[in-house]
């Protein structure tokens, strides 16, 4: 079975001198059989033990296993050998105080792959004369059933080889004897090592006796039948018995022997003793080393694999103890675990999110999606976005990403929409509003589709100048009473009735008020600071300042984005607006490879006075026609002294009187002859005045004709253009300055929304972006800054809690191994590798992980839905700031997995990879 060869052990301890334990040991032992190895105590026998089972590595020599050489092995050879050939037992039984004897023998059959059925269980049990003992606890138990619950639990493998250290050293003779008869048993198909310092115990139960002395074999006996007439039969010197063999001729040395044996005997003051022994007879003999035969089964090898499962039920046994500590780290970790969720889903604020929570938050009603334009001026570092009117293709585009049905809304309050013509005086700031957002041309379908109602009056009639206004916009009229334009008489107004009818001036155009629209804003968001506006300015506070003006600043996204601050128009009225909005157009007139352009606000106009006018073809007239265009003087002249296209370089003007000091602006018009004008024609180009026109040729143009230069006229200082009005009224379309449709109540829908706003696009070497315009964006932009400086002091802050939550993991983790270093060398010796030693505390570590990530996930989310919650209710932001995401959770999860595993893998690995022996050892 196993062989010795030449073996040496020498033990270099850190300090004092090496220990040569084993010294040149030459053996061999056969397949079956009690071996006992006897020796003074530090004779070298647990050394020479040790190794053969594996625990402990030899210095020289070698061991072989059914013949395999051992030299070239490593410790997870010697691990796989242990778990294939040998069952361990141990003076200290070193069974596992916290389990079960059922359970010891349970995890044994675990190590080994095997099921643990209680039958099993019992019938191990049962060979060892300790059946139904499964249940006790070790510490309830003899330490001869100890004893024999440890043989058990090596029987579970059904080893080969079992080696037992001073198995009766701590046991009572009786109680020794026990355990040594159930060895006898097992070495009947078995070989049983047994180290011993008891001779007699020896000689009654061994087979064969290795005496050890200081390292070296001093004497191999083994029991035989005796051949008297064999030559080799020889006596046997016991402690105060000599036998001696029938006819046996005394040697020299017997003789000398035999005379030291009885003068030591007398020495003593006993009686020497002499038997005889016969044919037939057993006794000790020198072990015939060539009649042991060598199995020729070879070597094989069965790796122990613990099963994740039993790793996990072992592991998670293991949390049963040390529970005040358990608790306290669990509890520790998770706060700390959940200050970094927390810090983290601060530090991973994204406006995308943010917006999109917070517009799903009902509590917010945003009901509307409204969208405005902005390009980027300027270049590099003097770039800036601002806002731009959408043209048609926009209003396309806008379509195609984001889905939308949007109405367009004409003319934004850039352009002026103020109602301070018609409201009347108030000392101070008594109303919410004072302009319009915009128009909107309105129908029932825009009501129905915008959950609005028409309260008082109708709505707007086509082709009319009617007008439907909010709520909100009829309580300022109600709050600073009706005055007609360019009247001092204020008429009060109290109910929605009261405004039927008045007419408002807005934008130059006058409009007839035809209904009051119920709009569902909810305005109790605003009145609380609003009415605290007045006190609020005047206190010297400036924080409450900051707030009242935050507030009365989001209230107009809240109006003017919503159909609540729109004047509702009738359909396809919109185009009225044109005329109004020409006034902050720039005129270019386009020639054939120039533009000339005229930076006048008040450019185009309807009525001429004809007195002033020259007419080209001498013809007078008081109304112009469609396709025909009066120009003024000073116009002429600036066009004619700029580039002149070459067709028209013969219709200069000529001065009539040739003056050497004639000044174009001052000297007037009958100083010019424009014959050579006549029958000239120009395109008339209009676009937006928002001043980007940086040299670009893509100009919002809404109106393109060719008109007819008809005559000259000096009524204006500057320049001026006169056309027809039904010109006019078909010129354009009025300027689209944001859009409104229905917010999606779909999540997916409303974040598309977002993603559209939150993106910039590129076209024709232009940057834009179409912003979602509402209070939550409003709040997001002018709280943005703040959320990126929270965001990176909140990221170290998280980094920090991560660290301090992983050292007291890995702390926990190191403490309890620290426990369970014993246990760990038990494993190992009764057949486990290192992996599933691993896989044990990982198990173990990892049940703690998965609480620890369980609660610190739900408590960041219950945290962050709390600071949510009380951010909005306390600061009455309607922001969703902390928004826990998938990002979050797969965080916690991978810092609580990740913590257990270093946590876990350097302390077990530390013990694991020891030699088994050392393990155990290290208490
Ligand atoms: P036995 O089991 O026969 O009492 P051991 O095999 O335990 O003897 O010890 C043999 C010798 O080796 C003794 O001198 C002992 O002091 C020494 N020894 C045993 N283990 C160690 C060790 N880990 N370090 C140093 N010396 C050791
Ligand atoms: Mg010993």
């Amino acid at each position: 079975m196993l062989q010795v060869k030449d073996l040496v052990k020498i033990y270099k301890p850190k300090k004092g001198v090496p220990v040569r334990a084993l010294d040149h040991v030459n053996l061999s032992f056969p397949q079956t059989g009690m071996i006992f190895l006897l020796g003074k105590s530090g004779s070298g026998k647990s050394t020479l033990l040790n190794i053969l089972g594996g625990l402990d590595r030899y210095n020289s020599g070698d061991i072989l296993i059914q013949g395999k050489s051992t030299q070239k092995f490593n410790q997870s050879h010697f691990d796989s050998y242990r778990n294939t050939y040998v069952g361990f037992i141990f003076q200290e039984y070193n069974i596992l105080d916290e389990f079960s004897v059922g359970a010891n023998i349970a995890l044994a059959l675990q190590l080994q792959g095997q099921k643990a059925d209680s039958q099993k269980v019992n019938t191990i049990l049962k060979t060892v004369d300790l059946d139904g003992y499964g249940n006790r606890k070790p510490n309830e138990l003899s330490g001869g059933q100890k004893q024999r619950v440890a043989i058990a639990r090596a029987l579970v493998k059904n080893p080969k080889i079992i080696m037992a250290d001073e198995p009766t050293g701590a046991l009572d003779s009786a109680t020794g004897r026990q355990v040594l008869t159930t060895l006898k048993k097992l070495s009947q198909d078995k070989l049983v090592i047994v180290v011993s310092h008891d001779r007699e115990f020896a000689e009654q139960y061994a087979d064969r006796i290795i005496e050890l002395s200081d390292g070296r074999v001093i004497r191999d006996v083994e029991k035989q039948e005796i051949d008297s007439d064999a030559e080799n039969t020889v006596p046997v010197y016991l402690e105060d018995s000599v036998s001696l063999p029938e006819y046996y001729t005394l040697t020299e040395q017997d003789q000398k022997a035999i005379a030291d044996y009885i003068q030591n005997m007398v020495s003593v003051g006993k009686t020497p003793k002499f038997s005889l022994f016969g044919k037939g007879a057993v006794a000790f003999q020198p072990t015939n080393t060539g009649r042991i035969a060598m199995s020729q089964e070879g070597y094989k090898l069965i790796k122990s694999r613990l099963p994740m499962k039993y790793a996990f039920k072992l592991g998670a046994s293991g949390l049963k103890y040390k529970k005040f500590r358990l608790v306290m780290t669990i509890l520790l970790s998770c706060i700390a675990l959940i200050m970094f969720g927390l810090a983290d889903t601060v530090a991973s604020y994204d406006y995308v999110t943010t917006a999109h929570s917070s517009l799903m938050d009902p509590a917010n009603k945003i009901t509307y999606a409204s969208y405005e334009k902005q390009e980027e001026m300027g270049y590099g570092d003097y770039s800036y976005f601002e806002n731009v009117p959408l043209t048609r293709e926009d209003l396309k585009e806008l379509k195609e990403r984001t889905g939308l049905d949007s109405y367009p809304v004409y003319a934004g309050r850039e352009y002026g929409n103020d109602l301070h013509s018609n409201l009347g005086d108030s000392e101070y700031f008594s109303s919410y509003v004072s302009s319009l957002g915009g128009f909107i041309e309105t129908d029932e379908k825009l009501l129905r589709r915008m959950d609005a109602e028409l309260i008082c009056g109708a709505l707007p009639r086509p082709g009319t100048n009617d007008i439907a206004i909010s709520e909100l916009v009829f309580s300022a009229f109600q709050d600073q009473g009706y005055r007609a334009y360019e009247s001092n008489e204020t008429q009060n107004i109290r109910k929605p009735q009261d405004m039927i009818g008045k007419t408002l001036r807005i934008s130059d155009v006058d409009f007839v008020v035809c209904g009051i629209v119920d709009t569902g804003m909810d305005m109790s968001r605003y009145e609380k600071y609003l009415e605290d506006q007045e006190s609020a300015m005047l206190s010297n506070d400036f924080s409450d300042m900051l707030v009242s003006m935050f507030f009365q600043q989001e209230l107009r996204y809240s109006m003017n984005y919503s159909l609540t601050g729109l004047g509702m128009i009738a359909p396809g009225t919109g185009k009225r607006l044109v005329q109004s909005e020409l006034q902050s157009k720039q005129i270019f007139l386009k020639g054939d490879s120039f533009h000339y352009s005229d930076y006048s606000a008040e450019v185009l106009q309807t009525e001429f006075d004809p007195g002033c006018v020259t007419w080209l073809d001498n013809i007078p007239r008081t109304e112009l026609k469609d396709n025909e265009i009066i120009l003024t003087h000073q116009m002429v002249m600036d066009y004619f002294s700029g580039e002149i296209p070459s067709r028209w370089v013969d219709n200069t003007p000529e001065p009539i009187y040739e003056d050497d000091y004639y000044d174009p602006y001052t000297d007037g018009f009958e100083a010019y002859d424009y014959s050579n004008l006549r029958g000239m024609t120009l395109t008339l180009s209009l676009f937006n005045n928002n001043g980007y026109y940086n040299g670009r040729e893509q100009l919002d143009t809404f109106l393109e004709t060719t008109l007819t230069v008809v005559g000259i006229s000096t009524q204006a200082d500057y320049t001026q253009i006169y056309i027809s009005p039904s010109a006019l009224e078909s010129a354009g379309e009025p300027t689209v300055c944001q859009t409104l449709a229905p917010m999606p109540t779909e999540s997916r829908e409303v974040m598309t929304l977002v993603e559209v706003s939150a993106e910039e696009f590129h076209k024709n070497g232009t940057t834009y972006q179409y912003n979602l315009m509402n209070p939550i964006s409003f709040e997001l932009k002018t709280l943005d800054e703040l959320f990126e400086v929270l965001q990176q002091v909140f990221f170290w802050i998280g980094l920090v809690f991560v660290i301090f939550a992983s050292l007291l993991f890995s702390n926990f983790i190191a403490v309890s191994i620290s426990y369970k270093k014993q246990q760990i060398g038990i494993l190992r010796a009764i057949g486990s590798r290192s992996n599933d030693v691993f896989r044990i505390f990982f198990a173990e570590s990892f049940c703690i992980a998965m609480i620890n990530f369980a609660i610190s996930l739900a408590g960041t989310f219950g945290i962050c839905q709390l600071i949510n919650s009380s951010l909005k209710n306390e600061s009455g932001l309607m922001l969703t700031i902390l928004n826990v995401g998938i990002r979050q959770i797969l965080l916690l999860f991978f810092v609580c997995l990740a913590v257990a595993a270093v946590a876990s893998f350097l302390p077990v690995m530390k013990i694991a990879s020891k030699k088994p022996i050392d393990a155990i050892r290290d208490r």
